[in-house]
């Protein structure tokens, strides 16, 4: 199983999973030249690609959709009010889509990935846990403002976690955002922050899981440095070999 992040951050988020030649996208929030750049840069062409992911409908997850001819076979894979959502920003006439209701599996080639539930100011937002052929599991989990019930289960079948470490608390506060946003970037529909990150990785994570990439960093609220020292310290202070697990924190 292959973990590539193409882009994360509020600018824009896309990542791909391989396993043998099944290719997928989970969301698709970047510009059509990035895209295949970074696509090609590790040799997978659009045509490569079996289905695209969405895991909400806000722009920084869907708006290559608008921008970048897909082709038809690539299945896009939502839930109904995500699609439905979606629709009311762009033209998806020209897209297969295919319904993947919240908790339900679908199976593309190599990979089967399942939807779950998080709390976040989208429709009917989803995280995606990712199952390959050789046995191991992927979670991708982006875009929450608190923990759910799920998580500590998925996390311990995760060989691989993208988390997001979205914002420092102080910086936050004391940052140049308008009040309304700042209250809701920290409200249970927001987004994580490093200490929330770090405290759900300290509690739950086991050593089953052998590499973390922090992502959705904010450039305005948050340092890589910052995010990659609390989850780091976090984990250290709980034990946690980190010679025997990578952190890394997932490029804008
Ligand atoms: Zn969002
Ligand atoms: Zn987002």
């Amino acid at each position: 199983m292959k973990i590539l992040p193409l882009a994360s951050g509020s600018t824009g988020n896309a990542l791909l999973v391989q396993e043998n030649d099944t290719s997928i996208l989970i969301d698709a929030g970047i510009g059509p030249r990035i895209l295949k750049q970074r696509l090609a840069s590790s040799g997978v062409a659009l045509n490569d690609i079996r289905a695209c992911l969405l895991t909400h409908e806000h722009s920084d997850h869907t708006q290559a959709l608008a921008r970048v001819t897909f082709p038809k076979s690539i299945k896009m894979v939502a839930n109904a009010e995500t699609w439905l959502a979606v629709e009311q920003q762009l033209d998806t006439s020209v897209y297969d889509f295919y319904e993947l209701p919240v908790g339900n599996l679908i199976n593309l080639g190599d990979l089967s990935v399942q939807s779950l539930p998080i709390s976040h100011d989208g429709v009917n937002p989803v995280a995606y846990l990712v199952h390959a052929k050789s046995g191991k599991s992927f979670l991708y989990a982006t875009d929450f403002g608190i923990m759910p019930k799920w998580f500590p289960h998925a996390l311990k079948l995760a060989d691989y976690v993208f988390i997001e470490a979205n914002h420092d608390r102080q910086m936050l506060i004391t940052g140049p955002y308008p009040s309304h946003l700042k209250r809701r970037v920290a409200s249970p529909y927001g987004h994580l922050s490093n200490d929330q990150t770090a405290q759900i990785l300290s509690k739950y994570l086991t050593p089953k899981t052998k590499k973390i990439y922090l992502g959705h960093l904010s450039q305005t609220n948050n340092t890589p440095q910052l995010a990659l020292r609390t989850v780091s310290t976090a984990l250290l202070n709980q034990g946690f070999d980190l010679n025997r697990l990578e952190i890394e924190a997932a490029a804008p």
